[in-house]
């Protein structure tokens, strides 16, 4: 039942008691004050009948008689006056038979009496009167009336309806008002009651209007601030949110937080990317999204208390390497609330770590070897061979030469590291490619002669490519090194230069003994050899075509290789083509690339 028809029927009822009780009070002292006329109005009767016969009784008339002429004095139909003896027996009746109560009474006390009590002759309840007729205090007789209590009912009654009317429309005016009331003070209440609905479901800083002073009134104020300071906190604990998350975006590094339960808090966009993880993933148990089981354990045993820290290879995404880091979150009093993982990608430092440790690996093994022949060489001509002009000759040669392959092998390194650490600036132009490869072929023409094989150019009319003329033919030469180095007499090269949609393209091809395929993906990179002993004899590092892979990329080109094992092989290399651009408009803008 709702508060207001609580309200409105405890009214009701409270109207309802208070007429109950006021209008039987009232209707019972009405009854009484007229039984008690009536019963007045009875005695004077009685006493008026008294003194007209007293002086008959007291000449001894007949009661009979006397009763008989009394009774002339009934005002009424209905009314009964007798006359009894001074024992109060009345003539006619039986002598054994009680006077009645108020005859006795009235005998006893010499006063005059009355009473109301059932009346078994006229089978009514009736009000009775008896008056003693005394003749200088002796006791001559009685005088007995009576008259049906019905007529004081009758007398009544509309009292009583005046009395039930008057209850009925204060019992409509408290209805009325109690719904007034009840409406007043609950509307207010109602009022709250919806604004903390709205409040419950996110609507902060809902105002309700105060119309009174009173308790609900003041209940109302008291709310206000309760909704204002509430929406203030929230706005506060948003503005927090948004600051982590900004916070949490600008880190690189994935951040996931848990709650004891390992289910779910936050994470960051790189969480997103690095983990997979997606953003329905919130308030979900930490195993079931991500990926890998080993990072969930190590969150849940963060959040169970233990400070974690692990490197792991994720699962897909081409297997990355991350360093976890995850510690326990703790609550107020240091109860644990949770726990947040730092996952960072280390895969880059990982690869160039390793790269470093090949690195030096690499060389400490190139430079052993040019190395060890200059002492050894060093060491016999010291021995005695310096004496020998013939043999000490050959020994300085030789050590003259390996010398010099160190220095080619310190200044590619040197090179390489350069590029590497984008430490090189390129003019970049247009470059005639034409003529550009033309005359280092042109160059090249006396070795390949030399080593009896065929060199040929096949140009392109028209193939301007933005590039920077040196390191361009840095990569010419290169090729063609390798490309004598590797070619048996007899063997042919063609150099080409061709067009490929917006690019030119170069291409260096062979006779030689090719590449085995296994070989084939890893020439680029540094101090790969596909034939070991033959390359070394041959006088490479395994620097070269590294040092071309980098030249090209970072002139906004592509290098690859194709061979067919015993065959030959074809090193090609494309460049942006620059059609517009005129040949003369030469002083190319530096450029620095950077990652
Ligand atoms: P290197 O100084 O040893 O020649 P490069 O980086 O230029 O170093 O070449 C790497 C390896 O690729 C060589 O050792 C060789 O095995 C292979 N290679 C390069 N060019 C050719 C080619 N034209 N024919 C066959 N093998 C080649």
């Amino acid at each position: 039942m709702s508060l207001r028809a609580r309200l409105f029927l405890s009214y009701l009822v409270v109207v309802l008691l208070a007429l109950v009780v006021a209008g039987t009070y009232v209707a019972r002292s009405v009854e009484r004050r007229y039984t008690e006329s009536y019963a007045y109005a009875l005695q004077v009767q009685a006493r008026l009948v008294a003194e007209g016969i007293r002086p008959d009784l007291r000449r001894g008339a007949d009661l009979v008689e006397l009763e008989r002429r009394a009774r002339r004095f009934a005002w009424r139909p209905g009314v009964y006056i007798g006359v009894r003896d001074a024992r109060g027996w009345k003539p006619g009746t039986d002598p054994a038979q009680p006077p009645p109560p108020e005859v006795i009474e009235a005998l006893d006390r010499l006063r005059p009496t009355s009473t109301q009590r059932w009346d078994p002759s006229t089978g009514e309840v009736r009000l009775f009167a008896a008056y003693p007729v005394t003749d200088r205090g002796r006791v001559m007789g009685v005088v007995h009336v009576s008259a049906p209590r019905l007529w004081v009912d009758r007398q009544l009654r509309p009292i009583w309806w005046a009395l039930l009317t008057a209850g009925t429309l204060a019992l409509l005016v408290g209805a009325f008002f109690g719904l007034r009331i009840s409406r007043s003070v609950t509307r207010p209440i109602g009022e709250l009651e919806r604004s903390a609905e709205a409040l419950s479901r996110g609507e902060y800083g809902k105002a309700v209007e105060v119309r009174t002073r009173d308790e609900v009134g003041r209940l109302g104020l008291v709310f206000n601030r309760l909704s204002e300071r509430l929406r203030e906190t929230v706005e506060d604990i948003r503005a927090e949110r948004n600051r982590l998350e900004a916070v949490l975006a600008g880190i690189r590094d994935a951040v996931v937080a848990v709650d004891p339960g390992g289910r779910v808090l936050l994470f960051n966009r790189a969480a997103e990317e690095m983990l997979g993880l997606r953003p329905e993933a919130a308030g979900r148990a930490v195993e079931e999204v991500l990926p890998d089981p080993p990072l969930a354990r190590l969150l849940q045993g963060a959040a169970a208390g233990r400070e974690q820290c692990e490197e792991l290879v994720l699962p897909g995404n081409g297997g990355r390497v991350v360093e976890v880091t995850a510690s326990p979150i703790r609550g107020e009093g240091g109860r644990p609330a949770g726990a947040v993982a730092v996952v960072r990608d280390v895969t880059e430092l990982r690869r160039s770590e390793r790269l470093r440790r090949e690195l030096i690996a690499n060389v400490s093994h190139e430079l052993r070897t040019p190395l060890t022949s200059i002492k050894g060489f060093a060491e016999t001509l010291l021995g005695g061979a310096l004496h020998d002009p013939q043999h000490a000759r050959r020994f300085l040669e030789i050590i003259e030469s390996e010398a010099n392959r160190l220095m080619k092998l310190v200044d590619d390194l040197l090179e390489l590291s350069r590029l590497e650490s984008k430490g090189v600036t390129f003019q970049l132009q247009p470059v005639d490619l034409d003529r550009l490869c033309r005359t280092v072929v042109e160059r090249y023409a006396p070795h390949a002669e030399e080593a009896r094989i065929r060199l040929n150019y096949t140009g392109h009319g028209q193939a301007v490519v933005h590039a920077d003329p040196d390191r361009v033919e840095q990569i010419l030469t290169n090729l063609l090194d390798n490309a004598l180095k590797f070619t048996p007499e007899g063997g042919e090269i063609r150099v080409r230069v061709s067009r490929e949609g917006t690019h030119a393209v170069v291409s260096v091809e062979d006779t030689g003994r090719g590449i085995p395929p296994d070989d084939l993906p890893h020439i680029f990179e540094r101090f790969y050899r596909a034939d070991r002993s033959r390359a070394r004899r041959a006088g490479g590092f395994g620097l070269g075509l590294a040092i071309a892979k980098h030249l090209v990329e970072m002139q906004g080109g592509r290098i690859w290789a194709t061979s067919r094992p015993q065959e030959g092989s074809t090193f090609s290399f494309l460049l942006p083509i620059v059609q517009e651009a005129p040949l003369e408009a030469a002083p190319g803008d530096a450029h620095r690339p950077c990652a």
